[in-house]
């Protein structure tokens, strides 16, 4: 089985669908995760987003490794676990700019393709369903309003230990919405069979629920 999970920042996907892959036994994959990672990576090897060239040498020479760790997923980067650097806010605007790239995309997009393949599994990003996986059994979009979704992810980041102010975050994502969805190269759309779920009104729990319901009825 495999169930694609697109939406913009913050609308809840990793949360669901963690819980959903606990539920249905399958294995998790946040691409996001991915995408940070080797944002991390450029920015550790000061490749400027316009070169090119530094773009492709620093993926051939990357050493970058998806484990799961006790049924975690975690990211290694030169042999290091750097699952919790991914997640600073400066990232996630280094993230959105780098995932632009169709090099890093293709790059990525094999490796999410290798374990769909190999495995049931539930993937959360903003192209599982239009690109990695349109064959996916199960799609759906989720969405919530972006003052909410800002709402959730100064939460989030709070306890983390990283305060950051509310507009700031609200004026990030509403950003990185626009970069993702108008990048050239598989952009964050809804497919065209993905499930519509707006989450602005809902908790985590009713929309696992809700997404749940779906699935149990299609199988
Ligand atoms: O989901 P998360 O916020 O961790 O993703 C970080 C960034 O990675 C997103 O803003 C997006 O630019 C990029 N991304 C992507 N395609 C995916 C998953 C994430 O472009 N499938």
């Amino acid at each position: 089985m495999k169930i694609a999970l697109d939406g913009p920042a913050g609308a809840g996907k990793s949360t669901v669908a963690k819980a959903l892959a606990k539920k249905l036994n399958i294995m998790y994959l946040d691409t996001g995760a991915m995408y940070r990672g080797v944002a991390l990576h450029m920015l550790n090897e000061n490749v400027a987003l316009n070169d090119s060239e530094g773009v492709i040498k620093a993926l051939e020479n990357i050493d970058f490794l998806v484990k799961y760790e006790d049924g975690v997923q975690k990211i290694y980067l030169s042999g290091k676990d750097v699952s919790a650097k991914i997640r600073e806010n400066r990232i996630s605007a280094a993230a959105s700019d780098f995932s632009a790239l169709k090099p890093i995309r293709l790059f990525l997009v094999e490796m999410q393709r290798k374990t769909a393949n190999e495995n049931d599994c539930i993937l959360d990003g903003r192209d599982i369903g239009t690109y990695v996986l349109p064959d996916a059994d199960f799609k759906f979009y989720l969405t919530a309003d972006s003052l909410e979704r800002a709402k959730r992810r100064v939460k989030e980041l709070a306890e983390k230990g990283e305060i950051v102010e509310l507009e700031k975050i609200k004026a990030e994502i509403e950003r990185r919405d626009y970069n993702d969805s108008h990048r050239e190269f598989a952009p964050l759309r809804q497919a065209e069979d993905a499930i519509l779920v707006d989450s602005t009104n809902m908790t985590a729990q009713e929309v696992e629920d809700y997404i749940a319901g779906i699935i149990k009825a299609g199988k």
